[in-house]
Parts: C-alpha cells; structure tokens; sequence
C-alpha cells in the first residue's frame, strides 16, 4: 500500500518531494527535545496547490496525515505516530505581501516568524508574537498551536492576530476567509476554530494577520527581587503605570546558572538573588523615564541591569531565552506549561518545586500572563506519575494544564483536568463533523475514547 501511496504522492508533488529514505526522515520523526519520537509512512512536501490533491490521495488510501511546519513546538503534535505521513509544510514559503493601509500580512503557512520579521523590517509595522523559536517556528504552527511568547499581555495571542485563514479539510476541500475583512460575521468563525486545532481539524495554507505600529524605541531592563511574591508586586506596580511594557519574564538563579554555563556568558551582575524578572518596553519616546517613576512603586530590586541597543537588548533576553536548549542540553525534561491565576503563582511554584523532589525543577515563564514552564529533570521520560502530580497540582490552583503550547500527545490524558465532559463531547463531535474517518494527526489533542 505504500509504494502505492508513494507512487500517488510522487504523482502529485513530484517525485524529489516524497521521502521514504528512512534516515532522511528521521529528523521529521523526532522533537526537539529528544523526547517525542515517532516513524513516518513517508514525509511529503508539497506546494500550496498540490496540498489538496496530497491530503485527498493520502485519505483514499486511508492513510493519517501530520501537518508539521518548523518542528518546533513542545507537546509533540508534529511527530507521526503509527505510521502517518509527515506532510512537511516548508515550501509554502512565498514572500509575505504586506497591505500598508490594512495594517495586515499575507503570509504562507511555511513562512517562519524570523521571515516575516525581516518582511517588516523598515515598515512601520511589527508581528506582535514573539518567542524565542522565531529562526524555525512556522506561522502556520504557530496558528495551529495558538502560539503565545512574551508580549500576549499586552496583544493576544495568535489568535488575537488572525483574521483571515484558508486550510485544507480532510477530504481535500479547501476553505478560504481570506478576504482581510475585519467586519465579516457570515457565520461560525472556522478561522478561530482552526487557530488552536494541532492539525486536527485541517491544514492551514495561508494567514492574515493584524500588525501592530513599529515603536521608535525599546528597553530591556533584568531585574533582580527577593522573592515570586515581589516579581508580582513589580508587575502589578507596571501594569497601568508603564504603558509601554511589553513583556515581563520571570526566571530563577537555577536557570540563570543553567543558561551562563551552557552559553559560556557571564551573568549580567553577580549577587544573591531569589527571582529574575526580564522588562521589555517599547514606546515612542525612550522609555526609560516611564519605566523608572513606575519602579518607584515596586519592591526595590536586589540589581538591576538595562540596555537600549539591540546587542545589549539581545544580551540580557540571551538568559531568558536560551533556558529551553540549555534544559534540553541538560536531559530530556518533563516539560509542564501551565497558567496559574497571579495571586496564586507564587504558592504553586513553591509547592510545584517541593512535589517533584527529589528531582529538580526549572521554572521560567511568562510571568505577565501567569504561564509558567515548569521543567522537571531527573525522571525517565516514560514516567507519567511525575505528570499527574504536576497537573493536579495545576488543576487544584485553578490552572490551566496547556498555556500556549496546546495538547499534542504530551498532555491528551489529562485533557478531562481542563474540560468538563459536555466540553469534550462538543470537542469530538467537531472533530466527527469534519474528519469522520480521523485522518487528520490521529492521537493528538482529545483524549482517547474508553469502551
Ligand atoms: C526555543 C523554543 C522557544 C519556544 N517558545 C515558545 C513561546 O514562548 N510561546 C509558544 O507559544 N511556543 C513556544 N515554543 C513552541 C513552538 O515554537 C510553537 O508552538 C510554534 O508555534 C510551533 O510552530 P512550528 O512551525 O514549529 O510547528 P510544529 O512544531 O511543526 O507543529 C506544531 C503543531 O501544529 C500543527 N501544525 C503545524 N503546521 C500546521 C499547519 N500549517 N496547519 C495545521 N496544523 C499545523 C502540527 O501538526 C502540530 O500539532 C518554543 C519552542 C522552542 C523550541
């Protein structure tokens, strides 16, 4: 059945597009991480027009298929299970067209975020998510999986930035909401049902996105508190004060000391510290002025450190950023994203770090939005008990077991801790309506059915 299959989808997108060579797939079979593995039927890539014509070949062999863009994503939705096949999304790359008067980008799903970046560059546009993944993330992933990053306090997430999708359905059919109409009520929102869907519901081909103005000036500023507890009081100190903040990270001196050893860089100051919150700003005028009245409102920091250059800046984000490839380098993590409503962060994190023991927690997060990365290392990775305690202890905070890196493989079992069975129910019979025969990224996102 393969060779026919291959045979087919040679046939369609040209025979150098279709890989079965087993070590050629092998880096479309295996994360990031090192944790989620899988094995391919074959990886196809096809060009936009050729997607319906591959999805419909695949679903009359009855074969599953896996949309994956950049490879990049943390919950192990993009690695084949069972023997799919990989539908590898990079040629979907044409150069983003952007509508000055609109304030919008038309982009391919393959484009990645570092792309359309360099597109916007001297436009006074900017993508308003953000995330230390941009040089491979994919737009399209980035819609599947409703990515967030450091700045959806103060934008949204990708959901909040889409306005338009087209995707391709299970059966080959193709949907397009692509008009860029901000004013469109004609029905039920597929685009919003799409955005977030890990490539269950179907394959996104094109995106418009919002764009928000270019700031003429920005700053970073590491800060070092005592404690989670003074990190909050400094955000709720920010948040109305200093409009043009634009993210606050939190991290602690484990991650720091994790990150400098890894990169070989010497930390920006060296003094006992319990936390790390990362500012970024992003105004008209230098921010400096605005960000320093509203730290006079905010627990003094232990040591502070800015810069308003882009060497400087990207120095001082390097420690927040580098934590996940240092983790990775470190062992094969269980990696938790989680929200926790901030007045309760604080306690979890303590409680979070005493659970795992023995093991060892590292925790670095989007601290405006309540996202924490808890990152345990030490236990086998097959090991599920270390997820339960970390999850229930989520659930019992009033939590949320999925931030912004969705539900893949990683977290299916524990869906019913985040939604009820009526909001279950609702979920499959979606997936029913629009995938009958569950051809789109089997064992992903709903939990499995018990008969
Ligand atoms: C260093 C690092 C930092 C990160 N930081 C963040 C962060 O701050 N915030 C955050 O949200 N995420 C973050 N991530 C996770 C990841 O980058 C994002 O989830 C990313 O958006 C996924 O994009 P991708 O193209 O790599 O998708 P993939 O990993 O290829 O796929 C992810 C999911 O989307 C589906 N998919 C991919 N493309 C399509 C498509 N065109 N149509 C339908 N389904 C599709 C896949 O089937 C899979 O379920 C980070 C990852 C790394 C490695």
């Amino acid at each position: 059945m393969t060779r026919t299959l291959a045979d087919e989808l040679a046939r369609v997108a040209g025979r150098e597009h279709v890989i079965a060579d087993p070590e050629v797939r092998a880096s479309y079979e295996r994360d990031v991480t090192g944790r989620y593995r899988g094995e391919a039927a074959l990886v196809v890539r096809p060009a936009r027009d050729q997607l319906p014509g591959v999805v419909r070949a695949c679903a009359a062999a009855g074969a599953a298929v896996v949309p994956q863009g950049g490879n990049t994503g943390l919950a192990g939705g993009q690695i084949p299970l069972g023997g799919a096949v990989v539908l590898r999304l990079d040629r979907l790359d044409a150069e983003p067209r952007i509508d000055r008067a609109a304030a919008q980008a038309r982009v391919e799903a393959g484009v990645t975020l570092a792309d359309l970046q360099r597109a916007l560059a001297g436009t006074p546009y900017e993508f308003a998510v953000d995330h230390g993944a941009r040089s491979a993330a994919t737009l399209g992933g980035m819609a599947a999986t409703n990515a967030g990053g450091s700045q959806v306090f103060r934008h949204g997430a990708m959901r909040a930035q889409v306005i338009g999708l087209e995707a391709v359905l299970a059966d080959g059919s193709v949907v397009t909401r692509t008009s860029g109409l901000i004013k469109d009520n004609v029905g039920y929102d597929l685009p919003g049902l799409l955005v977030g869907s890990e490539g269950t519901l179907g394959v996104i081909t094109e995106l418009v996105l919002r764009l928000i103005p270019r700031r003429a000036h920005r700053l970073t500023g590491l800060l070092g508190v005592a404690s989670t507890e003074q990190a909050v009081e400094l955000l709720a100190a920010l948040r109305d004060r200093v409009p043009s903040l634009v993210a606050c990270e939190l991290f602690f001196p484990e991650g720091m000391e994790l990150v400098s050893a890894h990169r070989q860089v010497e930390p920006p100051f060296r003094i006992e510290t319990g936390a790390y919150v990362l500012l970024e700003c992003a105004g008209d005028e230098p921010p400096l002025d605005e960000l320093a009245a509203g730290l006079e409102h905010a627990p003094r920091p232990t040591a502070e450190a800015f810069a308003d250059d882009t060497a400087g800046r990207e120095r001082l984000w390097l420690f927040r950023e580098a934590h996940n490839e240092a983790l990775n380098a470190a062992g094969v993590p269980h990696k938790f994203d989680v929200t926790v409503p901030l007045d309760r962060i604080a306690r979890f994190e303590r409680e979070v770090r005493r659970a795992v023991e023995p093991s060892r927690a590292v925790v670095y997060g989007h601290l405006g939005d309540g996202n924490l990365h808890v990152n345990v290392l030490g236990p086998p990775p097959e090991d599920t008990e270390i997820d339960a305690l970390v999850l229930e202890l989520v659930a019992s905070h009033g939590g949320s077991i999925s931030a912004e890196h969705g539900i893949g493989q990683s977290r299916r079992a524990f869906v019913p801790l985040g939604r009820s069975p009526a909001d279950i129910a609702a979920m499959r019979a979606i997936k029913h309506a629009l995938d009958p025969n569950g051809i789109l990224n089997p064992g992903k996102l709903l939990p499995a059915l018990v008969v």
